[in-house]
């Protein structure tokens, strides 16, 4: 560890190096992660939402193709801003802390939240930014390119896209004091999140939409509606936005309850 920290991030052979591993790292992941939870989940939740495992048809494999090569860009560039951290990190200039002492304990749920709700404000108000006409076709359309999409699109972004969605995590840890677990948890729950939203297999209890705590979580068929509908569903993790700013699509309970059930 000691050594880890003594090496000098900033040496652009260094730099290059940690980069890379952290792009295998990064991109490996989604992989797996994408490709257990395809399959193992479709196996579960068989008779909920899309009735068909990906299957091997010539147009499916180009959208499949496309996507694994757009998430590896957008793995790249989460890498970059993964090294650029670690700069800032070494140089005192973030608020990550390693001694559970620093901070109470209730500290540590309450910054997750806390970034949580501060990236979905961002995410929010980006997304929505984002499908403005004339930016939508040079940022986001590499994303709504999947209309049917499947856990594989979770990272399928346009490289201005990535940058714009990477640099956040900088900037919060800069502010926002986080423990290093914390923040690992955090990053792990952003890209399971996105997983969920893109497979197209509502694993959500029935009762989810109308449960208190529930409603106010984005699950498959929420974000589905937002890639069919285009003008509703900006959320990243949370409703409450959406219902703030009458985004929220009003097919949303109906889409959930028909595909919740099984
Ligand atoms: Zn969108
Ligand atoms: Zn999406």
């Amino acid at each position: 560890m000691n050594d880890f920290f003594a090496t000098d991030f900033t040496n652009p052979w260094h730099f290059t190096l940690f980069t890379l591993t952290t792009f295998v790292i990064i991109f490996f992941r989604y992989l797996f992660i994408s490709g257990v939870y395809h399959y193992v989940f479709y196996k579960l939740f068989r008779d909920r939402f899309k009735k068909r495992v990906i299957n091997f048809k010539p147009k499916e494999i180009r959208q499949f193709r496309t996507e694994i090569i757009r998430s590896a860009i957008t793995s790249f560039i989460f890498a970059l801003s993964g090294t650029i951290l670690l700069i800032l990190w070494q140089g005192g200039y973030t608020g990550i802390y390693l001694k559970w002492s620093a901070y109470p304990l209730w500290y540590l749920p309450v910054s997750l939240l806390l970034a949580m709700l501060i990236h979905e404000t961002y995410y929010y108000w980006l997304h929505r930014w984002m499908h403005r006409p004339k930016i939508y076709r040079l940022v986001h359309k590499w994303h709504h390119d999947s209309i049917e999409t499947t856990s594989f699109t979770a990272f399928s972004f346009h490289p201005i896209e990535s940058i714009l969605q990477a640099l956040m995590i900088p900037v919060l840890i800069i502010f926002l004091p986080m423990h290093l677990s914390v923040l690992l948890l955090f990053l792990i729950i952003m890209t399971i999140s996105a997983t969920i939203n893109h497979a197209g297999i509502e694993i959500y209890p029935a009762f989810f939409n109308k449960h208190w705590l529930g409603q106010w979580i984005i699950g498959a068929t929420h974000h589905d509606l937002h890639h069919k509908q285009f003008r509703y569903n900006f959320g990243l993790y949370f409703t409450f936005w959406d219902r703030w700013m009458k985004t929220e699509s009003p097919k949303s309970d109906e889409w959930f309850e028909k595909h919740a059930k099984n």
